[in-house]
């Protein structure tokens, strides 16, 4: 057994990273600033978008979006039942109601075969979430969006560095939001970035971050601004430190390594799993695509075990391997199975999916012998607990 513990994921972190932060620390200027738009800039050149507008959250960028989109009260918005609590609570806060259609079970992605039923006369936007770094079907989604008139936001959290039909996440014509958290592909700490094609969404996305305010800080507050400002709407403070982006600026460059990298040791997991009955690898879509594996995600089919999942957890922690629960399904949080109140088998494939998946680790810095250690931490669980 492995001694020491293997966590599920941690950011990799370079003294070119560390420099930049110490440089902010020392030039006088530490939040929103010149590295904010230098990384605003990177990103948009990056994923091939005019328009890029950096939050403190892809939390932000959802609820900013959504506005932006004219999204309120009355509305719904049709989105996924496998994706973190922010997606669903963010409809929830501008007042509109979230409507969950099923995944397909092997990408685990929402199946755009399913949604022409749950569009009604009050639905507004599609909100579709790249599972794991693995595109959605996007010419089916656009399909369905083109034909109701319905707006197009992507949840790309997971996305940074995925490509559908040799098009970057963060290029098409919707808006999308990608996540800095340590977890995600590449980090700021914390933050966020909304990208669109579309100049008046930016901007108002833009005003929103910051109190509503027409002019940024840091421009009043230069020698060539002035420090009057006004007010445009009543904005939130969303915005990201120029701290957080001298991280950025650098994790940016290094993504495609750290893609290739992840990529490497998905396939080797793949590979060591593919004859193991008891586990369930992801799918592969079947359009071109370029997988960014921000996670690993097998179900464990627990219907040939004597344990559930959680406790597959747990024995794999005694193991000393980290495991994450991304995720346990939207609709079996007490809020969203109070509020929404899905029929029992309405989403079947989520709440299949929602009992069996875990995380395994999967980050660019894991050594060469890990993976190995995973597989057989997998497997000693898998022999102790068979049924
Ligand atoms: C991480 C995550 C978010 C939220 O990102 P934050 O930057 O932490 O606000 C939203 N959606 C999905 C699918 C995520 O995984």
């Amino acid at each position: 057994m492995r001694k020491e513990f293997l966590p599920f994921s941690i950011p990799t972190i370079g003294e070119e990273e560390i420099n930049e932060v110490v440089d902010s620390l020392r030039s006088g200027w530490i939040t929103t600033g010149p590295k904010v738009k230098l990384f605003e800039d990177a990103v948009k050149e990056y994923v091939g978008a005019p328009f890029a507008v950096a939050l403190n959250s892809a939390t932000a960028g959802l609820h900013v979006a959504l506005l932006a989109m004219g999204i309120g009260p009355g509305d719904e918005v049709i989105t996924t039942p496998m994706t973190f609590a922010a997606t669903v609570n963010m409809i929830v806060q501008v007042g509109a109601r979230p409507v969950l259609v099923d995944i397909e079970p092997g990408t685990l992605n929402i199946d755009p075969g399913l949604i022409r039923a749950k569009i009604t006369e009050r639905t507004r936007a599609l909100l579709p979430v790249h599972f794991a770094g693995q595109p959605c079907n996007m010419d089916a989604i656009f399909a369905i969006a083109g034909e109701f008139n319905l707006k197009v936001l992507e949840d790309a959290a997971h996305a940074i560095g995925t490509e559908y039909a040799g098009k970057r996440i963060g290029s098409l014509d919707s808006i999308s939001v990608f996540s800095f958290h340590p977890i995600k592909n590449i980090t700021t700490g914390e933050g966020g970035m909304v990208c669109t094609r579309d100049e008046h969404l930016a901007e108002e996305m833009s005003l929103m971050k910051f109190h509503g305010m027409s002019r940024e800080a840091w421009k009043r507050y230069s020698a060539q601004g002035t420090p009057n400002y006004d007010i445009i709407l009543p904005g939130f403070k969303y915005n990201m430190l120029d701290m957080q982006a001298a991280l950025g600026i650098h994790q940016l460059k290094k993504l495609d390594a750290f893609i290739d990298r992840r990529t490497e040791i998905a396939e080797y997991y793949n590979a060591a799993f593919a004859d193991v009955e008891e586990i369930a690898p992801p799918s592969s879509a079947a359009y071109d695509h370029r997988h960014a594996w921000h996670l690993y995600t097998p179900l464990i089919r627990i219907e040939r075990l004597k344990i559930d999942r959680d406790t597959f957890m747990s024995e794999l922690k005694r193991e000393n391997i980290g495991t994450g629960l991304h995720f346990k399904a939207v609709h079996h949080h007490p809020y969203y199975r109070e509020t929404l109140k899905i029929p029992e088998g309405e989403l079947a494939n989520a709440d299949y999916a929602s009992d069996r998946i875990l995380s395994l680790p999967l980050f660019p810095k894991m050594a060469g012998e890990d993976p190995r250690d995973v597989v057989e931490a997998v497997k000693n669980v898998i022999n102790r607990n068979r049924k």
